[in-house]
């Protein structure tokens, strides 16, 4: 296959990427005050307390970035109970992106050898065999050839737009993946998916911090897109996939093929009795498709603290396995769900955000409470499924 920049150009650029981390991490020392107007907004920090807090997150992140990657026990805790989500950025008087410097330790760290195995096999699969769930590729494969038949649409044919489902859609959610593409084909787009395209690889360049694995990954769907004649890939509403787009864009992905949301090419379908929790990705990263996702509920969430756009595990935090960050993990988890039980009520909570979904529906597992929380490409196709 021939290579458009190569994983050692995206080395090269993870290094250039780094090197301006660490002049970032030296100006939000400088530029925190200590107020602590975010703690508030933090998922992390209200299930926690403030030993979790974003200014505590900017100190290990300068710390990890600043010795090259050392990190200890106490520092990998700060950065694996962060979600990546912004909320604190959204409050901070100075608008400090405290993501953007955990998100850049973390690969300073994992390049020593220092991240949560389960967290590393993420990258590790993605690199092998081009899905982050799995080592092979050939259960994805066989669950996305079920998915795309029972929607009608034949992998691997040509089409305008080539849809690149989440990880989750091929694991453990192929309703989605059915759901999405019903969806795509209702609203008149001549969808097609490929076998060589099972994974955009945003939850390796974001969540496993391994930005050059996502992107040769992302180049690979390019290719992929290319082949079948598609003018446009569409993304799944997973943030971790648009903030990945985003990275594409700053590494300088020549290409002449487009990256949109699903929901910036379907029509809105309002939802009866549905609270819309539009996920951090598509409410503060990726505003485009805001106002189908918008229409589609008859409320939204609220967006200020505390009752911030994020889910509690985003940043790869549903995938932890190991002590003490997976207890950690629950707790975070539980505590946002019965915070957002409270805000749905006896209503059903949609959300276009597949992570979202998961951790919360996890979440409520936890806390032990009764909370309905549904994908909202399934309750949009809903009506366009064809009848009889
Ligand atoms: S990005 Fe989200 S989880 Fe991380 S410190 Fe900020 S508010 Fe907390
Ligand atoms: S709001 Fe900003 S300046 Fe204040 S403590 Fe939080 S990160 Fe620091």
């Amino acid at each position: 296959m021939q290579s458009r920049r190569g994983l050692e150009e995206y080395l090269r650029f993870e290094d250039e990427w780094l090197a301006s981390a660490e002049d970032y991490a030296r100006q939000a020392l400088e530029a925190c005050t200590g107020c602590g107007i975010c703690l508030a907004a933090c998922v992390s920090a209200r299930a926690l307390g403030p030993r979790y807090s974003p200014p505590e997150r900017i100190r290990a992140a300068a710390a990890v970035l600043l010795s090259r990657g050392e990190a200890g026990e106490r520092e990998l805790e700060l950065l694996y109970t962060c979600s990546l989500c912004g909320a604190c950025t959204a409050a901070c008087p100075a608008g400090i992106e405290v993501w953007r410097l955990v998100h850049a330790a973390r690969l300073a760290a994992a390049r020593k050898g220092r991240q949560p195995p389960s967290i590393a096999r993420i990258a590790e699969n993605a690199a092998r065999g081009g899905h982050s769930f799995t080592p092979s590729p050939d259960r994805p494969r066989r669950v996305l050839r079920g998915a795309a038949e029972r929607a009608g649409v034949e992998p691997g044919a040509p089409g305008e737009a080539l849809y690149v489902p989440s990880p989750f859609e091929t694991t453990l959610y192929p309703d989605v993946l059915e759901a999405s593409l019903r969806l795509l084909r209702g609203s008149g787009v001549e969808a097609t998916v490929s076998e060589n395209a099972l994974d955009l690889g945003g939850n390796a360049a974001v969540d496993a911090a391994r930005p050059s694995t996502g992107l040769a990954l992302l180049e690979k769907a390019v290719e992929e897109a290319e082949k079948l004649g598609a003018r446009v890939i569409v993304l799944s509403g997973c943030g971790a996939d648009h903030k990945l787009a985003a990275l594409a864009r700053e590494a300088g992905l020549k290409t002449r093929i487009g990256f949109k949301s699903i929901y910036e090419l379907v029509e809105p379908e309002p939802c009866r009795g549905c609270v819309l929790f539009p996920s951090c990705g598509l409410a503060r990263f990726y505003t485009r498709p805001a106002p189908v996702v918008r229409g589609a509920a008859e409320r939204e969430t609220r967006d200020h603290p505390p009752y911030t756009r994020c889910c509690g595990g985003g940043g790869g935090l549903t995938y932890i396995r190991e002590q003490p960050l997976r207890g950690l993990r629950d707790r975070i988890l539980a505590a946002r769900a019965r915070e957002l039980a409270r805000e749905a009520g006896e209503k059903t909570l949609v959300t276009p955000c597949i992570k979202c979904s998961t951790a919360i529906r996890q979440g409520a597992l936890l806390a032990k409470q009764r909370l309905r929380v549904k994908h909202l490409a399934a309750v949009l196709a809903e009506p366009r499924r064809p009848q009889g």
